[in-house]
C-alpha cells in the first residue's frame, strides 16, 4: 500500500526509498531507466546467458523502467523473459527476417506505411519505455536515426489528405505515448482534421511498461478527439498491477476504446491457464482481448516463438471454458506483407449428406443439420 492507501505492486529495493510523488513520475521512471550490464548486476543475479546477449547485442537497445524491472523474478520470470536480452538472440533461426512485414517496402513516405487500401501505420517515435526482445520493429526501435522529422510528418498527412481511401491510421512507433502531452496530442488533432480519416488508434505498451504515463491531463487531452482506440499490450497476468488497472480505469473513463493484442511468447504466456487468467483480469478493466499474435519471425526471437499448434491447442482448451469476450483472435501476420490471417481449432469431426457432427470443449459429439442449399 502506498502512503495514501491505494494499492500499489512491490518496488525492488533499490528504489524502496524514493519518495511517491517521484516513483509516480513518468519522466523520473524515464530518467531511471536501467540500461546498461552494470546497472543490472548491482540489481540481481544476472545469468551467464543474459550477460552474453547484452554484451553481444549491438543492433536494439536495451532498456527497462524501474516500474516493470520491479516485476522481474528469477531467470524464468515471464516479465524478465519479455525485458532482458538472452544469448538465444544472437542465434539465427530458421524464418528469421529483420523486416517480417515488410512495412518498409510499403511506404509512400519515410514514416507512413500503407499496405492495405484502407488502413495505414504512423511511425511517430522510435523510444520506447522498455525495448521488448520480441519486437516486431526492432530494427528501428531505440535507434536515434529512426527518429522521425518534422518534415517527415507533414509529408504524411499531405499523403491522408490526397489519399482518402485510407479511414485507418495506427499511431504506432516505437510507443506514441513516449512523446509529450502537447506532441501526441497535436498529431491526433491533424488526423482528426482530415475528413476521411474514420479510426484513429494508439498503439501503446506504456499502459503495461510505464502505467505512470497514463495522467489524467492526458486523458483529458484526448477525450474532444473521439472516437479513440487504445491498442495495449499485456502479454502475462504479471504486468496485471494495481498500476495498471489504475491506467486502464483512466483511460476507459475517459472514452477511449481498449483492446489488447497479446503476443504469444515461448516461455511466457504459452498455456491455457495464463491466457485465460490474463484475459478475465483485461475485461474487469474494460479492456477487451482482441489478438492473440503469433510471433513475428523477426531476427532474434527464435526462442520465443511457439509452434502454431501451441496457438491452436490453446484457444480449443479455451473455448467452453472462460467467456467469449475474453477469447483473443489467434492471428499470424503473413511474412512478406500479406497481411493477418485469423486461425481456429477445427472443432468439425464429419460430415454426411446434411449431419455434421462437431465435438465440443470435452471431446463429447454432437449433430447439427444443416440447412438444404
Ligand atoms: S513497446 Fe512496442 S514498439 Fe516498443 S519495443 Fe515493445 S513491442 Fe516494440
Amino acid at each position: 500500500m502506498s502512503p495514501d492507501g491505494s494499492a500499489r505492486s512491490p518496488r525492488h529495493p533499490a528504489w524502496a526509498d524514493v519518495d511517491d510523488a517521484s516513483w509516480n513520475d513518468w519522466r523520473w521512471q524515464l530518467r531511471n531507466r536501467v540500461t546498461t550490464l552494470a546497472q543490472l548486476e548491482s540489481l540481481i543475479d544476472v545469468t551467464d546467458a543474459e550477460r552474453r546477449g547484452i554484451t553481444g547485442r549491438h543492433d536494439f537497445s536495451f532498456a527497462v523502467t524501474p516500474y516493470y524491472f520491479s516485476l522481474i523474478g528469477g531467470p524464468d520470470c515471464p516479465v524478465r523473459r519479455q525485458a532482458i536480452p538472452l544469448e538465444d538472440e544472437l542465434r539465427a533461426a530458421p524464418g528469421d527476417m529483420r523486416d517480417p512485414l515488410a512495412e518498409d517496402e510499403h511506404r509512400p513516405v519515410s514514416i507512413l506505411t500503407h499496405r492495405y487500401p484502407d488502413r495505414a501505420l504512423l511511425y511517430v517515435t522510435h523510444n520506447c519505455p522498455v525495448y521488448c526482445r520480441h519486437c516486431t520493429r526492432s530494427r528501428k526501435v531505440g535507434d536515434e536515426a529512426s527518429a522521425p522529422a518534422r518534415s517527415e510528418f507533414e509529408a504524411a498527412y499531405d499523403y491522408l489528405r490526397r489519399t482518402p481511401a485510407v479511414r485507418d491510421v495506427l499511431v504506432s512507433g516505437g510507443d506514441p505515448l513516449s512523446l509529450s502531452d502537447a506532441r501526441l496530442v497535436d498529431i491526433v488533432a491533424q488526423l482528426r482534421a482530415i475528413d476521411s480519416v474514420e479510426i484513429i488508434r494508439l498503439c501503446t505498451r506504456n499502459p503495461v511498461t510505464l502505467p505512470q504515463r497514463i495522467t489524467p491531463a492526458l486523458v483529458e487531452a484526448l477525450r474532444p478527439f473521439a472516437p479513440l482506440f487504445v491498442h495495449t499490450h499485456f502479454n502475462h497476468p504479471t504486468e496485471c498491477t494495481p498500476e495498471a488497472a489504475r491506467a486502464l480505469g483512466l483511460l476507459a473513463d475517459g472514452g477511449l476504446v481498449l483492446g489488447n493484442q497479446m503476443v504469444l511468447l515461448r516461455g511466457v504466456n504459452d498455456d491455457a491457464d495464463t491466457v485465460a487468467t490474463l484475459g478475465r483480469w483485461l475485461l474487469r478493466h474494460r479492456c477487451r482481448p482482441y489478438y492473440m499474435f503469433q510471433c513475428d519471425p523477426v531476427q532474434g526471437t527464435g526462442h520465443l516463438r511457439t509452434p502454431i499448434r501451441t496457438g491452436l491447442q490453446i484457444l480449443d482448451q479455451l473455448r467452453g471454458r472462460v467467456s467469449g469476450l475474453a477469447i483473443p483472435q489467434y492471428a499470424v501476420d503473413l511474412p512478406g506483407g500479406g497481411g493477418k490471417v485469423t486461425l481456429v481449432p477445427d472443432r468439425a469431426v464429419s460430415h454426411e449428406g446434411p449431419r455434421r457432427v462437431f465435438r465440443d470443449a470435452s471431446g463429447e459429439l454432437f449433430t447439427y443439420v444443416d440447412a438444404a442449399d
